[in-house]
């Protein structure tokens, strides 16, 4: 009822202390609390209850390719691409995963040639500066399938997968396959988790072989760790849903269900509550003069706070004379009809002055925690800082910056 309503929605969502002005912040992880001030204004809209006695079998619909996938939940990721209009769903399987890391992984597992079966290593690469969990994600386990070779830009081999992040985490670049067009030898896999309205325009619905999303960064809700893949080749859609049953055997139901509403499922759940902010025409009611509200629009919250966020550090960074960040583009948006700029998840910092050399450190010695140019294949006058925090963090890093000329 309503006293539990407000309880819950007053609760702390993470683990993570308050800050003060003189805290430490931590802008090194993508963490996408920004997005609880949306959702706490939803009220019941994304609140879901689950019997005791739901969830219970490790299936989910064992005549689909995808066999732990919750059937709503495919539909509701392909409602929601056909509301945004940011990939083609038609003619794809839906694949779900814990998080689009774990789609990752079986992507290379699923794509890994019969020579890397017999002994002869891929290599998976990508343009630097290039998302830091590949290379580590890549050879953490010391696979005999795959290898990171690092900077798709200089790779000379002929067998590899390469990785395309568009928009570019951490740079925010718009990305297409460098060595697609140079030989027929290797695979593409597109990571698309930021090609949603908040972070850039939307200017063509993608329709690579295999795109992965991810509730983390569409949604906020990072925790519930849910990512889905769209998978043309029914061949390669089997192999990445083997890996994910040696792995973990299917992926928890409870947060399929968090994701997506379910035919008896008492309330809409995030993915259905996104779309319908955007489809639902809300009746007059009758006898009434005033309209009823409009429902909560999570693309138009997103777009605001990030067009404010980055006015503010470019201002932050101009102010301090002393840090640059990369030229603002923009394009037509095909979803909201109009010119609008990028706004990337994670700023790409470049500290000028001459005697800072690692900026990294350089910004830790004044409490703000980043991730070094380094670990992104680049330099390490660079640092990525994240967009995605809570206001109170996020106005605390701007100021600090801004003084620090
Ligand atoms: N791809 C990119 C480019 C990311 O930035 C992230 C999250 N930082 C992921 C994938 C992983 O997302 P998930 O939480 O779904 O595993």
């Amino acid at each position: 009822g309503a006293a539990r309503t407000t309880a819950s929605s007053m609760a702390p969502s993470t683990g993570k202390p308050a800050v003060t002005p003189d805290s430490v912040i931590n802008l090194d992880h993508g963490d996408p609390t920004m997005f609880e001030a949306f959702w706490r204004e939803t009220g019941d809209a994304a609140e879901l209850v689950i019997p005791g006695w739901q969830t219970m079998s490790y299936f989910s619909d064992v005549t689909n390719v995808c066999w732990f996938l919750e059937p709503e939940l495919d539909r509701q990721v392909r409602r929601l691409h056909r509301t945004v209009g940011n990939a083609a769903v038609d003619g794809y399987h839906v694949l779900v995963g814990t998080g689009s890391t774990q789609l990752f992984m079986a992507a290379l597992y699923a794509l890994a040639p019969d020579a890397a079966v017999a002994g002869q290593p891929v290599s998976v690469v990508s343009t630097a500066p290039y998302y830091s969990s590949y290379p580590a994600v890549t050879d953490f386990l010391r696979s005999g399938l795959f290898r990171w070779a690092g900077d798709a830009d200089t790779f000379a081999g002929d067998s590899y997968i390469e990785l395309v992040c568009s928009p570019n985490n951490p740079d925010g670049a718009i990305r297409e396959a460098v060595l697609a067009s140079r030989t027929g030898n290797g695979r593409a896999v597109h990571d698309l988790a930021y090609y949603w309205p908040q972070y850039t325009p939307i200017t063509k619905r993608a329709d690579h072989d295999i795109m992965l999303f991810t509730v983390s960064k569409s949604t906020g809700h990072a925790g519930t760790r849910i990512g889905w893949a769209l998978v043309k080749d029914t061949a390669i859609a089997r192999k990445m849903t083997k890996f994910v049953e040696l792995n973990t055997i299917g992926v928890s139901k409870d947060s399929q269900m968090r994701a997506a509403k379910g035919g008896g499922w008492r309330a809409a759940k995030v993915l259905a509550a996104v779309s319908e902010g955007y489809e639902r025409r809300p009746e007059q009611p009758k006898g009434t003069v005033t309209p009823p509200p409009p429902p909560p629009r999570l693309f138009d919250f997103g777009r605001r706070k990030m067009v404010e966020r980055w006015s503010m550090l470019r201002a932050a960074a101009a102010a301090s004379g002393i840090f640059s960040l990369p030229d603002e583009t923009s394009g037509y948006c095909n979803f909201t009809n109009q010119t609008a700029a990028t706004n990337p998840a994670f700023a790409w910092l470049r500290c000028d002055r001459e005697d800072v050399e690692d900026c990294a450190s350089f910004l830790r010695g004044h409490k703000i925690l980043t991730r070094s140019g380094a670990q992104f294949g680049a330099d390490p006058r660079y640092v990525r800082v994240s967009m995605l925090d809570r206001d109170d963090a996020f106005l605390i890093f701007v100021n600090r910056l801004a003084s620090l000329g």
